[in-house]
């Protein structure tokens, strides 16, 4: 097993390290670890010869990944005319509530059986949760950075754990150099989920077999994956690189940051970075300030798919929470319904085909960012008296006829 740069090919020993030595492009992992999966293996361990860790005594792993593949059948009878299937890829049930359990396992194992003492990782929230818990199982220091204004819920996590915890005013990106400087400057493994840390990316590809597995062996059509830098549209891909017709990959983003969108629409090859964010999707709100090509590299993988890159709007991903929240019994945090208020967007426009098999990648858990559902309208009466039964019971029927005409 090597690093290998995905721009020059130029092969690395697997080391710590974030960046080809020989042109500054992105690594990947070549090779598999053949690694026998450890007696009672959980999740994508089930397959850890596929991984690169070669030390099983160096796994963390609290059951990551192998989440389950659900039938979303009230959002096909949102797409009228829709013929085909749409399925929700349920990441929200990763043991820290986000798909960044699947890297962060296998990168801190990597680091680990790499001898590293401690961690750090830049974060837009979930992947600093996920790090803050596998680092407090592994008993090692961990450092999480994160922009500021990273939601309640997903900052309460990261302290919860024990993690020491770096607000930074401003935007993501300011945030991933300081902590790329900190590892630097601390001798800590970088664990920050863009494409740094290739240990991690790599893991990402298993959700390829585990969706053609339980789809009885057939490939969808297309799968729609939330889009920050794009580490997860690279597993996708790499996932089904083997198969007979692999999915178009269709890249989402919220349009208050969506540079890779732009650079698609544009035609454009290379990626620019965003402004200032403005979304409510935070685990998707990175304007890639000083890692444009991570950006230019996810564009790519989308084009190749012969897929597309899409951008929908806070008022999009508020009713695609809804329609999960609702009628599919899925609470996901904005970015993890994204993929569901993009294909409303598409079936819209004309631009899904009307027998589609696609997966949507559910990122991440309501939990984790409660505000957006505080502001939407609740089915939430005081009782002023429970002893007045007669009473209460009237309010019910009223408000239970009520829910039966919204669910339609
Ligand atoms: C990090 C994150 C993403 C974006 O993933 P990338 O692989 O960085 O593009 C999507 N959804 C959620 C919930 C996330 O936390
Ligand atoms: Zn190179």
């Amino acid at each position: 097993m090597l690093l290998r740069c995905v721009l020059c090919s130029a092969e690395h020993p697997p080391t710590l390290r974030y960046a080809c030595a020989t042109c500054g492009g992105l690594l990947e992992v070549a090779g598999e670890s053949g690694l026998a999966s450890p007696a009672g293996a959980l999740g994508m361990w089930r397959n850890a010869s596929r991984l690169s860790v070669g030390d099983a005594s160096a796994i963390v792993s609290m059951g990551e990944g192998e989440t389950p593949l659900l039938r979303a059948g009230k959002v096909e009878a949102q797409l009228p005319g829709f013929r085909g299937e749409i399925w929700l890829k349920d990441e929200t049930r990763n043991p820290s509530g986000s798909f960044k359990d699947r890297l962060v396992s296998a990168a801190i194992s990597k680091a680990i059986e790499l001898g590293a003492r401690g961690v750090v990782c830049a974060s837009s929230g979930n992947a600093g949760a996920s790090v803050a818990a596998y680092a407090a199982r592994a008993g090692m220091p961990a450092l999480i950075v994160v922009p500021a204004a990273t939601p309640d819920g997903k900052v309460t996590q990261i302290a919860a754990h024990g993690a020491v915890l770096l607000k930074v005013p401003g935007h993501y990106s300011r945030s991933y150099d300081l902590a790329m400087a900190l590892a630097e400057h601390q001798g800590l493994a970088n664990l920050t989920t863009t494409f740094l840390n290739p240990y991690g990316v790599d893991a990402l590809k298993l959700v390829g077999a585990e969706i053609t597995g339980q789809l009885g062996g057939r490939t969808p059509s297309h799968v729609l994956v939330p889009t920050g830098s794009g580490p997860l549209v690279k597993g996708v891909a790499q996932g089904f690189a083997q198969a007979e017709s692999p999915p178009k990959l269709i890249a989402v983003q919220a349009e208050g940051c969506a540079p890779i969108v732009r650079a698609f629409e544009a035609g454009a090859a290379a990626v620019t970075a965003w402004g200032m964010p403005q979304t409510i999707a935070s685990g998707i709100s990175d304007p890639l300030i000083g890692y444009e090509g991570d950006g230019s590299y996810t564009l790519k993988l989308v084009r190749d798919s012969g897929g597309l890159a899409v951008a929908v709007s806070d008022d999009q991903l508020r009713d695609a929470m809804q329609t999960l929240a609702q009628r599919e019994g899925l609470y996901a945090e904005p970015t993890g319904a994204s993929p569901v208020a993009a294909l409303k967007k598409l079936w819209a426009a004309g631009r899904l085909d009307a027998r589609a098999v696609a997966v949507c990648m559910i990122t991440g858990h309501g939990f984790k960012d409660v505000r957006v559902y505080q502001a939407m309208p609740a089915r939430s009466h005081l009782v002023d008296d429970p002893d007045d039964l007669a009473a209460v019971a009237r309010l019910c029927s009223s408000a239970l006829e009520e829910q039966g005409r919204a669910r339609g």
